[in-house]
C-alpha cells in the first residue's frame, strides 16, 4: 500500500495483544477509529477496497489465525462515549467496556439484570453482536435500538425479540459494523450488588483464568457443551500448548505458548471425539478470523 488512508491506519498491525488468548498473527491493514464518524469513514472506504474485512471488539471470543489476517481489520474498541439520555436510556459508544457499563451505569442505578451480563468480558459492540449473557439474560434484552452501518448505508434498527437469539442475532451481519447502542434500563427492588458480587466470585471458583474465548461452543439444545466434552473424556487433553480445561471442559486454554492451531486443533478434536460419541454437532461460539 503507498499511503495510508487515514491517520488511524496502521499496516501490519499485530492482533494477538487485541485478544485474550494472545495468539495469531498480524493484520495487513488495521484501522482503529477513535469516533463514530471515523468508523463510519473507515467502513465506507473498506467497501471501495477490494479483499476482505473483519471486525474486532475486544477480542474475548475470537481465535486469530497464525498467518494473520491478510485484509482489513477494523478495530472498534477506542470509541468509548456513554451518555445518559434520561428516562434510564443511555447511548453508549461500541467499544465502551461491558464491564464498565455493568459497574458504572447498572450498578449506580440498581437497575436490573446485572446478574445477565456480570464477568463477561469485551466490549459492547461485541457484546451486541454475539447477544452476550449468561442464563439470566443478554446484552440484546436491554437494547431499545442498535446503530448498525453495512454495505446499504448507515440504520437505526429498533431492537425486537425476534431480531436475536442465544448467543445470536440478525440485524448485524458478519463484517457489518455496530456503532453504537441505544440501552433501556430498568429499576428494580432487588439489590444488585450482591448479585454481581456473587457472579465474580462463582465464575473465580468455576471458570479458569487465564488466555482463554470463555466456552468455545454454544450449547446444544437441552445440554451442556461442558458435559459432553468431559463425558467424553476429554478434560486436561493437551495439543502443543493448548490445553482442554481441567476445571471447565468448554474452556480450550492457551495454556503454555500456544499457536493458533494447537487451539484449533483441539477444537476440532473436542467436536469430533463429542460427535463420534454422543452423535452431537457442536458449534463453535468462537468466532474464527482468518
Ligand atoms: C473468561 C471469559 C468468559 C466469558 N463469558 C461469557 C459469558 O458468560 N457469556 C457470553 O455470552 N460470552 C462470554 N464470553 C465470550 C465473550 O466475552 C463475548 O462473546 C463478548 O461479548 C465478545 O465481545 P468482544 O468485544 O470481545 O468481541 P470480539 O471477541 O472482539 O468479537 C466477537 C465477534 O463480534 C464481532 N464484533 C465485535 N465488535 C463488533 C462491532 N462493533 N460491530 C460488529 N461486529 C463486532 C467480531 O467481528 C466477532 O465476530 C467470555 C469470554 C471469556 C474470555
Amino acid at each position: 500500500m503507498n499511503e495510508l488512508p487515514f491517520d488511524f491506519a496502521v499496516e501490519n498491525y499485530p492482533l494477538a495483544p487485541l485478544t485474550i488468548y494472545q495468539v495469531g498473527g498480524p493484520a495487513r491493514l488495521a484501522l482503529v477509529p477513535r469516533t463514530i464518524d471515523e468508523a463510519v469513514q473507515a467502513y465506507e472506504w473498506t467497501l471501495r477496497q477490494p479483499g476482505k474485512r473483519a471486525v474486532l471488539g475486544g477480542g474475548s471470543n475470537v481465535l486469530i489465525d497464525d498467518d494473520g489476517y491478510d485484509g482489513i481489520v477494523i478495530v472498534m474498541s477506542k470509541l468509548d462515549a456513554m451518555e445518559p439520555l434520561g428516562g434510564d436510556r443511555y447511548r453508549i459508544e461500541s467499544g465502551v467496556d461491558l464491564d464498565q457499563v455493568v459497574r458504572e451505569i447498572m450498578l449506580e442505578h440498581n437497575y436490573d439484570m446485572v446478574g445477565g451480563l456480570t464477568g463477561i468480558p469485551g466490549t459492547v459492540g461485541g457484546a451486541i453482536y454475539m447477544n452476550a449473557g449468561t442464563v439470566n439474560g443478554s446484552t440484546c434484552m436491554l437494547m431499545e435500538s442498535v446503530e448498525v452501518i453495512g454495505p446499504g448505508g448507515r440504520s437505526l434498527v429498533p431492537m425486537t425479540e425476534s431480531l436475536y437469539s442465544y448467543r445470536g442475532q440478525t440485524f448485524c451481519p458478519r463484517g457489518s459494523l455496530i456503532l453504537q447502542g441505544f440501552f433501556k434500563f430498568a429499576t428494580t427492588e432487588k439489590p444488585q450488588r450482591p448479585i454481581y458480587d456473587h457472579y465474580i466470585q462463582r465464575r473465580k471458583e468455576k471458570q479458569p483464568q487465564g488466555r482463554c474465548c470463555g466456552s468455545v461452543f454454544k450449547n446444544p439444545p437441552g445440554d451442556h457443551s461442558g458435559r459432553l466434552i468431559e463425558a467424553a473424556g476429554l478434560k486436561g487433553t493437551r495439543y502443543g500448548g493448548a490445553m482442554i480445561s481441567t476445571m471447565h471442559a468448554n474452556f480450550i486454554m492457551n495454556d503454555d505458548n500456544a499457536t493458533s492451531a494447537d487451539i484449533r486443533y483441539l477444537i476440532d478434536f473436542a467436536k469430533r471425539t463429542v460427535n463420534e460419541k454422543f452423535g452431537v454437532e457442536l458449534e463453535e461460539e468462537v468466532v474464527y478470523i482468518r
